[in-house]
């Protein structure tokens, strides 16, 4: 493992352990990633001893680099070469039934791997000179990175209900690393998933997004829904799971459409907002199903009750209530606008249309629109994206001609008031609105010369003197 540990700053931590006479080790993350060969920014060091004063001495060696130090917590942590070197005492823990936060002692290195959550995130490298680079795994842990295991080291039924926010970081890295849950440690997560309400909606969200921005956010989803924790996360997203049937006819199953579509998103883009567009597009359709004996199984206005829905969801998970919030509610609503507009002829009209409620949004919705298209019939599938590449097209060529994306109208409430000589009243707003409607429709041009005639045309029709 020597040859892994290559920045200088193993080197020198190497070297201020042992003047100290303290053991030091790196750990955890930083070790499975190492191994796993995926990109890392967090080093975790423990010591055997204080944290805190190590740090100190290996920043002052470094040159006197700044050292955070969180006293409560035990730990310090300074920035090196675009790292963040985090150094903590090794500890003991215990627990109580009511807090996931534990009792904390002093304690060994092997005290600090128990407290550990995944055998595979309890790997440890020792850093002291004599022992450099040679691995401390007492539960087998580089066994289960090969083999793509997610087990606890210790019993699991004590692991989880310790702390229950290790039933989603379960569930998170077997979907960031594509690994299985071992038997036993799914297990414990059924068995103890009631535990999860003592868990805050931050935590649970933070793993929900580390979920999102995998490569296939689908894996987590689905062991959310299995396990039986989903319901206590997103009760919407299990509502959409299952079939019904009425005189034999069904409906498409719209949980995993839905995990569909955010897979289908990913490789497309890697907007976290776009991405919880595409988890929330179709979340009314079990409130807004109906059968209806000619038309089969309807979901009227499933987008609007939907784009409703998404604020009360985002303050369930304490996700942001500002324009990312807004841009998901926009996402859902305007998110069957593309694809009845390529399954039609496209007009110049309804394309303006499209482009002047989407706004810079456009790209963004036409790419969860190529997503929700899932269908198994290839050639149905073919003639979509066929129709989507006019779409664009269109988009495009409308766009350089019409310039409607952000709609500012041409002629002001004022400029109108002037005219004719009038208070604020609805009247401004009506011929407003007609000026608008007049570009949209492609009457005249979205051009300060074209709308004012217009205007005047307009005040004339109703009687306006100038
Ligand atoms: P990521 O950076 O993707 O979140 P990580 O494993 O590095 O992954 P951290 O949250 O930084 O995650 O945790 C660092 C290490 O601390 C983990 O590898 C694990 O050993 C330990 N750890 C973190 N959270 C817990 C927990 N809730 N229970 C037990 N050990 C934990």
């Amino acid at each position: 493992m020597k040859k892994h540990l290559q920045s200088p700053v193993f080197k020198i931590i190497s070297k201020v352990a042992d003047q100290y006479d303290k053991e030091a080790y790196v750990i955890g993350g930083f070790v499975r990633d190492l191994i796993l060969n995926r990109p890392t920014t967090d080093i975790d060091v423990v010591v055997v001893g204080s944290g805190i004063g190590l740090a100190e001495a290996v920043a002052r060696e470094l040159g006197g680099l700044k050292v955070s130090v969180f006293k409560n917590f035990g730990t310090a942590m300074f920035k090196y070469r675009g790292m963040d070197v985090e150094f903590v005492g090794a500890r003991r823990e215990s627990y109580q039934r009511n807090s996931r936060k534990p009792i904390v002692e002093d304690g060994t290195l092997e005290d600090d791997q128990n407290r550990r959550d995944f055998t595979i995130n309890a790997l440890a490298l020792s850093l002291n000179e004599n022992t450099f680079g040679q691995l401390v795994d007492p539960f087998d842990g580089i066994k289960d990175l090969e083999a793509g295991i997610i087990r606890t080291p210790l019993d699991p039924m004590v692991t989880f209900s310790d702390d229950p926010l290790r039933m989603l970081r379960a569930i998170r890295f077997a979907t960031q690393l594509n690994f299985r849950i071992e038997e036993k440690t799914y297990d414990g997560i059924v068995a103890q998933k009631d535990r999860l309400k003592i868990i805050s909606m931050e935590r649970v969200a933070e793993e929900l997004n580390k979920m999102m921005m995998s490569q296939k956010p689908s894996l987590g989803f689905k062991l959310l829904e299995k396990t039986g924790l989903l319901p206590m996360i997103l009760p919407e997203l299990q509502d959409m799971k299952g079939v019904e049937k009425v005189k034999g006819v069904g409906h498409k199953d719209n949980f995993y459409h839905t995990l569909e579509v955010l897979d289908q998103l990913v490789p497309n883009s890697d907007d976290l907002w776009l991405r919880w567009a595409a988890l929330l597009h179709d979340i009314a359709k079990p409130r807004t199903k109906r059968f209806d004996p000619k038309l089969g199984w309807t979901f009227h206005a499933h987008n609007f009750v939907g784009m409703k829905m998404v604020p009360n969801i985002f303050k369930r998970l304490r996700l942001p209530q500002n324009e990312k919030m807004k841009f998901v509610q926009k996402m859902v609503e305007l998110h069957m606008r593309p694809i009845v507009l390529s399954e039609d002829i496209v007009t110049d009209s309804a394309v303006r249309r499209l482009l002047f409620e989407a706004g810079d949004d456009i790209d963004s919705l036409m790419t969860l629109c190529e997503a929700d298209i899932t269908s198994k019939n290839e050639a149905k599938v073919r003639k979509f994206l066929r129709n989507f590449k006019i779409v664009r097209q269109k988009l495009k060529e409308i766009e350089e001609k019409d310039r409607v994306r952000n709609f500012q109208p041409p002629v002001s409430g004022e400029e109108i008031m002037e005219a004719f000589n009038l208070p604020p009243c609805q009247t401004v707003g009506e011929i407003k609105a007609a000026i608008k409607e007049a570009i949209l429709e492609g009457e005249i041009h979205n051009d300060y010369q074209e709308a004012h005639e217009y205007m005047l045309k307009k005040g004339k029709e109703l009687g306006l003197g100038r």
